[in-house]
C-alpha cells in the first residue's frame, strides 16, 4: 500500500468575466453570478469524491464576496475556509504601499462582514507580488496569519536562510507555491491553474512529490472558471464591442487558454492525484494546530 502525502487543496474563488473586463478597462463590470454557482456545485462534488469530504479554503476576492454575498454565507456556513484574495483580481506589483493597504482593508472588511470573521489567510491574484515588494509582505503581516502567494523553486532551508518572513512584530506563516523548474529552466511547473489543465496528471504529481521533498506542503489550487464545464465564464463577442477588431478577437480567442483547453481533464487528473496525496482540510489548520 502507498502512504500517501499531505496536500492542501484551495480554490482562488475570483469571476473570470468581471476581472477580465476590468482588465480591459471597462468600469464596473457586471459579474456572472450563476457561473459562480455553477463553479461552487463542480467543487462540492470533487470535496464529495476525492476529498473525503473535507472542507477546502476559498481564497475569496473582496468584489465576489461584494457581489454575491449569499453564496459567500452558503460556502462558509457549509464549513469551508473563507480565506482573501485581494479586492480586484489585479497585480499587486503594479500598485504601491498606500493603495495596496486600502485595497487590502477594504476585501478584509466585505468578507468579515458576511462570514462575521476576519480572513487569516491570503493569496495574491496571479501570485503577482514581486520578491523584492517587501511592503506588500510587510503590510500583510499585519493583517493576517498565513500568506500563500511567494513562488519558489528552492529548498525549504536554503529560502528560510535568505528571508524570514518575520516583518518588526509581526510574523507571516508563509506556505510557498512551489515551480518545479523544466530541463533549460524555460519555465515552472506549478501544481494547479493552467499547468494542471495542460499537463499529464504524472507531471504535475512529481511537481508535488519535488515539492514535498524540498520540505514544502503541496499546494493544489484551481479557480472556478476551470471547474465549469459549459464556457460559462465567457466573454462574447458582444461584451467585447468596444475593442478595435484585431483586438476584440484576440481577446475573444485568447480567452480559450483559460474557459476551454483541458477542462474536462481536471476531475481525472484529481483522481490521479488523490492516489498519491491526501488532502488535509482547510490551510487555516496550518496555523491554528500547532
Ligand atoms: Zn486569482
Amino acid at each position: 500500500m502507498i502512504t500517501k502525502k499531505p496536500f492542501y487543496f484551495s480554490i482562488d474563488f475570483e469571476d473570470f468575466y468581471h476581472d477580465s473586463l476590468r482588465a480591459l478597462n471597462v468600469t464596473s463590470p457586471k459579474s456572472k453570478e450563476k457561473a459562480l454557482y455553477t463553479s461552487y456545485e463542480r467543487i462540492k462534488h470533487i470535496c464529495h469524491k476525492y476529498l473525503e469530504n473535507k472542507k477546502i479554503t476559498f481564497f475569496t476576492t473582496g468584489i465576489v464576496a461584494k457581489k454575491n454575498p449569499e453564496l459567500i454565507k452558503q460556502i462558509h456556513n457549509d464549513g469551508h475556509e473563507i480565506s482573501c484574495h485581494y479586492y480586484f483580481h489585479d497585480n499587486i506589483r503594479d500598485s504601491n504601499r498606500e493603495d495596496f493597504a486600502h485595497n487590502l482593508d477594504l476585501a478584509i472588511n466585505e468578507i468579515g462582514n458576511i462570514t462575521g470573521e476576519k480572513p487569516l489567510g491570503f493569496r495574491a491574484p496571479n501570485f503577482a507580488i514581486d520578491q523584492h515588494n517587501t511592503w506588500a509582505y510587510e503590510e500583510l503581516s499585519k493583517r493576517f496569519l498565513y500568506d500563500s502567494s511567494y513562488r519558489t523553486s528552492l529548498n525549504i532551508l536554503e529560502l528560510k536562510n535568505q528571508k524570514n518572513f518575520v516583518y518588526k512584530n509581526h510574523m507571516l506563516n508563509e506556505f510557498f507555491i512551489y515551480e518545479m523548474p523544466t530541463i533549460k529552466n524555460i519555465f515552472n511547473i506549478r501544481s494547479g491553474g493552467t499547468f494542471l489543465r495542460l499537463f499529464p496528471s504524472n507531471v504535475i504529481i512529481s511537481s508535488m512529490n519535488e515539492s514535498y521533498k524540498k520540505g514544502h506542503i503541496p499546494l493544489l489550487y484551481l479557480h472556478p472558471y476551470e471547474l465549469t464545464l459549459n464556457h460559462d465564464f465567457w466573454m462574447s463577442l458582444d461584451d467585447l464591442s468596444f475593442l478595435t477588431t484585431f483586438k476584440k478577437f484576440y481577446t475573444y480567442f485568447r480567452q480559450m487558454q483559460w474557459s476551454h483547453l483541458g477542462h474536462n481533464t481536471v476531475e481525472n487528473k484529481i483522481k490521479n492525484i488523490t492516489k498519491f496525496f491526501i488532502h488535509q482540510g482547510p490551510m487555516k489548520n496550518l496555523v491554528l494546530n500547532t
